[in-house]
């Protein structure tokens, strides 16, 4: 049978983050707060979401061989991921800087460094992974082409899942693989091409389904989410809990939905899971760190 529940192919960066009173303007040096590094990243945050809750979990991607580098490989270990795909060199690794002000708002940089280094050849040479791995995520931190290559890679009963985030136009052999596309409301705007789409996320889950994907997931914050699929369209219910950090919440979705959609569950029951796994997450602070076990979820 397959060695892993699901593999994510994807992004690892280090997230340098310094409080501010106030984002610097043009020129302009400000003081701030220790620096805070943690690990993220999306394809990073998917793999280390989905291993704490127990899936059988591989990660693709590229680091530097440098100090981030080992601080985002050892978070992925300490999860219970398997690194066997990391390949480490190139460039260095990813870095997001990142500054905060007391009202929560914050400037970030992004320099994808060994991450746009990850190229489809890598992919081909992964081969006995994607072989080896029930399902497949993946999100748009690396090369597009890359991610071409991977539904190129996909087994024959491969399930592939794709959160299109940061989002562009995507080719339609990429589309019609997702199985499913989760997008949360800007993504979807840009996925449909800038096109007067209107306010329902039905409307928007229906009009995605036809450019191609066999299913469809509107992320809703606080709102839940909606599936959508030959079936028809389905609305997830939030859960209520006080938020306190969003981030990673999309992140923490997709991998739990993708794990659950590999043990066999339907597409509505997997997103139920999902959604609770994604309200968990952001009742604490921070990306990786806030990420639930299956125990947490079963006692929500
Ligand atoms: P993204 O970070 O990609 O925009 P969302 O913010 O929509 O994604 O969050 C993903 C999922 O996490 C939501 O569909 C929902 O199930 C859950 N979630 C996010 N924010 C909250 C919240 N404030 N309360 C409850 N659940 C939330």
């Amino acid at each position: 049978m397959y060695d892993y529940d699901l593999l994510v192919v994807g992004s690892a960066n280090a997230d340098l983050v310094i409080g501010v009173e106030r984002r610097p303007a043009a020129g302009e040096t400000v003081l701030g707060s220790d620096l805070a590094v943690h690990p993220g990243g999306k394809g990073a945050n998917q793999a280390v979401a989905a291993a704490r809750l127990g899936a059988r979990t591989a990660l693709l991607a590229r680091v530097g061989d440098d100090a981030y580098g080992r601080l985002l490989l050892d978070a992925q270990r300490a999860a219970g991921v398997d690194t066997v795909g990391v390949l480490v060199g190139g460039a260095p690794t990813g870095v997001a800087l990142i500054t905060v002000d007391p009202s929560g708002d914050n400037s970030i940089v992004v320099s994808p460094g060994a991450n746009g280094r990850l190229t489809p050849e890598d992919v081909r040479a992964a081969g006995s992974l994607f072989h080896a791995s029930r399902v497949v995520s993946t999100q748009l931190e690396i090369p597009l082409e890359t991610v071409v290559e991977v539904v190129r890679a996909l087994g024959p009963d491969s399930r592939f899942v794709l959160n299109p985030s940061p989002p562009r136009p995507l080719p339609r052999q990429v589309l019609d693989a997702c199985d499913p596309l989760i997008v949360n409301e800007h993504e979807a705007r840009v996925i449909l091409g800038g096109a007067a789409v209107g306010d329902r996320p039905e409307d928007w889950a229906r009009l995605l389904l036809a450019k191609g994907p066999r299913s469809v997931v509107v992320t809703l914050g606080a709102e839940g989410a909606l599936v959508a699929s030959a079936d028809g369209v389905a609305r997830i219910a939030p859960v209520a809990v006080d938020a306190v950090d969003t981030t990673g919440a999309g992140d923490a979705f997709t991998a739990a939905l993708a794990w659950r959609l590999g043990t066999g569950s339907p597409l509505t029951e997997a997103a139920g899971y999902a959604a609770r796994v994604g309200a968990l997450a952001v009742t604490r602070p921070g990306a990786q760190e806030s990420f639930p076990t299956a125990a947490e979820v079963a006692a929500l």
